[in-house]
C-alpha cells in the first residue's frame, strides 16, 4: 500500500521560491568583483533568476543543456545558479585554478553551450577560446558600463543579457533526479571525472546539512562562503543559507586575510566556511594585526586536513567553535563533520581538540565502512586502517559520460582515502591511498606527521612524502616551509616530534622549501612535491 501524501518533486527552484516568500528581505551581500559592496535579498534574487531562466529559453537552451560558470562567489553566480536550473539545464562550475589544458579539456567534455565568466577570466578565456568549441556564446558577469573589449564569441555583459526579460516565467518542471550540477574532481593524475548531482540529491544534501549539529544554519546566522561555489558545491551553502532565510555574504575575488576579516566585521558574519590555507592567511592576518572577530562564532574547515594547531588557536585565542569536515566532489561534498556528540561534551580541553582534529562523523543520510584490500569490513576502534567507502542519497554512482561501475557489491564508493573510525563513529582521515607511507610493510600516516610538525613554532606548513628506500621500500621525508623570519633547525623539529609519536614513523630528514605547491582545490600537491624530490636520497639509505 503506497502512503497518500503528495507528490512534490525536490526541485532547486523550490528552495528560491520558498526564500523569496518566507525570507524575501533577507540581505545577500557581495565585494563585487568590479570593487564596490553590493547588497540585494532572495526576493530580488528571486526574480533576476527567473530572468535568467527566461532568457535560456530564448537562447534556445533545453532540459539537460550544459551552462559553464567560471566566477568568484557574487550574486550574479548564485542567481544564474538558481536560473539554470529552473529550465532543467545544468551549471558546470569550473575551478579557475586548473590548468588551462585542463579548463579546456573539461568544457569539451561537458559539451557546454554558454559560458558565464568574470572580468577577472576574460584573457584567460580569451587564450583558449578558439579550442572551446562547443560554446555558443559568452556572457560576462558585469554590466555595460564595465564589459571591456573583447573578441570572445558573441560576448554580452550579464545585465543587458537579462535587460529585457521580465522574470514572467513559470520554472519548468520535471524529474527530481534529473541533472542539475557538474563539477569535474581536479585528477591529480589521469583526466578529471564529471560527478553529476541531480536536484534531489542537491536538496536532500542541503537540507540534511543545514541543522545545528552540521552547519548550524539558522534564519538570524549571517554565512561567509569563502568556500567557492565551483568547489563542489560550495558545500552545499548556495541553497541552505536560502532554505533557512540566513543572510549571505559573498567574497567575490578577494580571498586574503585583511579583505575577509572587513567583511566578517562589517556584515557581522556568523558563520565562516572555507579550506585550512584560507583560515591559515585569516589567522596570520589577525596575530599580525592584533585583530579579533567580533561577530564570528562558528567556523566550518575542510578540502584537506586541518591542522590541530588551527583549531587550537581559533578556539582557545577567538572564541570559536570550529567545526572540521570532510568530504569530496563525489559526495556533493560533505561526508561528516566533527560536531561534539553529547556524551563527549565532558573531555577536558584537550581532549576536545584532540577529538575536533578528527573529520567527524557521518551526518544522516550518509554511511560509512572501513575495509582492508580485499574488501572485507574492518573494526570501529580508532586504531586499525583501512579504505574508507561510503554510500548515501549524495554519492555519486557513476561519472559523467564514463560507464565504468564504482561501486562494490554492497553499493559503496571507495572515496580513495584511508582512515579510521572510532567507537563513537569519529572518522580520522589518516592518507590519501596513494600518499600513505609504506614502511617495512607497514603504513605510516603523512598527514599525522603534517599536523604535528605544524605546531612546531618556526613552522608556517608542512608536508610529508615517502622516499624509496632500500632497506624498509619507503621512509617518509618531512618538508618545511620556515614563518616568516624564522629558520628551520631539523634536529629541533625532530625532538619536537619525539615522544608524540611512534618511533618508527619519525622522519629520516627533514628538507627546507619556499614555498609548497598547493592543487586546484587547495591541497598540497603531493605529485608535485615528489617531482621536486624525484633525486633525493634519505641520508639513513646506504
Ligand atoms: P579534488 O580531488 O578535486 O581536489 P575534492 O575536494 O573532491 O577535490 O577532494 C576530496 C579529497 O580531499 C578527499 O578525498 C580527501 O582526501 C581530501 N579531504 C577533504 N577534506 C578533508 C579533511 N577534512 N581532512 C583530510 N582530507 C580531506
Amino acid at each position: 500500500m503506497q502512503g497518500l501524501m503528495q507528490d512534490w518533486p525536490l526541485l532547486i527552484h523550490r528552495v528560491i521560491d520558498y526564500a523569496a516568500t518566507q525570507h524575501g528581505n533577507r540581505e545577500v551581500v557581495s565585494r563585487s568583483v568590479e570593487g564596490p559592496i553590493h547588497r540585494t535579498n532572495y526576493k530580488a534574487i528571486h526574480q533576476r533568476s527567473k530572468n535568467v531562466a527566461q532568457r535560456l529559453k530564448q537562447d534556445g537552451i533545453v532540459l539537460g543543456d550544459r551552462i559553464a560558470t567560471l566566477a568568484w562567489n557574487t550574486w550574479r553566480h548564485l542567481e544564474a545558479w538558481y536560473g539554470i536550473t529552473g529550465v532543467g539545464a545544468i551549471y558546470h562550475t569550473i575551478n579557475p585554478r586548473l590548468f588551462a589544458d585542463q579548463i579546456v579539456w573539461i568544457v569539451n567534455h561537458a559539451q557546454d553551450r554558454i559560458m558565464l565568466t568574470d572580468l577577472t577570466f576574460v584573457p584567460l578565456l580569451e587564450s583558449m577560446a578558439d579550442r572551446l568549441s562547443s560554446i555558443e556564446r559568452y556572457v560576462i558577469l558585469t554590466d555595460g558600463a564595465h564589459m571591456p573589449p573583447t573578441k570572445l564569441k558573441n560576448a554580452i555583459a550579464y545585465e543587458d543579457w537579462i535587460a529585457n526579460c521580465n522574470g514572467q516565467f513559470a520554472w519548468e518542471q520535471f524529474d527530481e533526479k534529473t541533472a542539475a550540477g557538474l563539477c569535474y574532481t581536479s585528477g591529480t593524475t589521469g583526466n578529471p571525472k564529471g560527478v553529476l548531482y541531480s536536484h534531489r540529491s542537491n536538496v536532500l544534501h542541503s537540507m540534511s546539512l543545514a541543522h545545528a549539529d552540521a552547519l548550524g544554519i539558522r534564519n538570524s546566522s549571517v554565512v561567509l562562503p569563502v568556500v567557492p561555489l565551483f568547489h563542489a558545491n560550495s558545500w552545499s551553502l548556495a541553497f541552505s543559507c536560502p532554505m533557512m532565510g540566513a543572510k549571505m555574504v559573498m567574497p567575490g575575488a578577494k580571498l586574503d586575510g585583511a579583505s575577509l576579516h572587513e567583511l566578517m566585521e562589517s556584515e557581522g558574519v556568523t558563520m565562516a566556511a572555507g579550506v585550512p590555507t584560507v583560515w591559515l592567511g585569516l589567522l596570520a592576518f589577525l596575530q599580525k594585526e592584533k585583530k579579533q572577530l567580533s561577530t564570528t562564532k562558528y567556523m566550518l574547515v575542510g578540502g584537506s586536513a586541518c591542522p590541530r594547531a588551527l583549531i587550537e588557536t581559533f578556539e582557545k585565542d577567538y572564541g570559536l567553535t570550529v567545526v572540521h569536515a570532510w568530504g569530496m566532489t563525489e559526495m556533493s561534498p560533505i561526508g561528516s563533520l566533527g560536531a561534539v556528540k553529547d556524551h563527549l561534551t565532558s573531555l577536558d580541553s584537550e581532549g576536545l581538540i584532540d577529538l575536533k582534529a578528527k573529520q567527524g562523523y557521518a551526518p544522516f543520510g550518509v554511511e560509512m565502512k572501513i575495509t582492508n584490500d580485499a574488501g572485507e569490513p574492518l573494526p570501529w576502534d580508532g586504531k586499525t586502517f583501512g579504505r574508507l567507502k561510503v554510500a548515501g542519497f549524495a554519492v555519486t554512482k557513476g561519472y559523467f559520460g564514463l560507464d565504468d561501475a564504482i561501486l562494490d557489491e554492497e553499493g559503496f564508493f571507495d572515496t580513495g582515502d584511508v582512515s579510521t573510525i572510532d567507537a563513537n563513529g569519529y572518522m580520522q582521515i589518516t592518507d590519501r591511498s596513494k600518499d600513505v607511507i609504506k614502511s617495512g610493510g607497514e603504513w605510516i600516516s603523512s598527514i599525522e606527521l603534517e599536523n604535528l610538525a605544524i605546531g612546531h613554532p618556526d613552522v608556517a606548513e608542512a608536508a610529508v612524502i615517502g622516499i624509496a628506500h632500500s632497506k624498509w621500500s619507503e621512509r617518509p621525508l618531512l618538508i618545511v616551509v620556515p614563518k616568516e623570519g624564522r629558520t628551520i633547525n631539523p634536529a629541533q623539529i625532530l625532538s619536537f616530534m619525539e615522544g608524540k609519536i611512534a618511533k618508527w614513523w619519525m622522519p629520516d630528514d627533514v628538507q627546507t622549501i619556499a614555498e609548497i605547491p598547493h592543487t586546484a582545490t587547495g591541497k598540497i600537491n603531493k605529485l608535485k612535491l615528489r617531482e621536486i624530490f624525484a633525486n633525493y636520497k634519505l641520508p639513513t639509505d646506504a
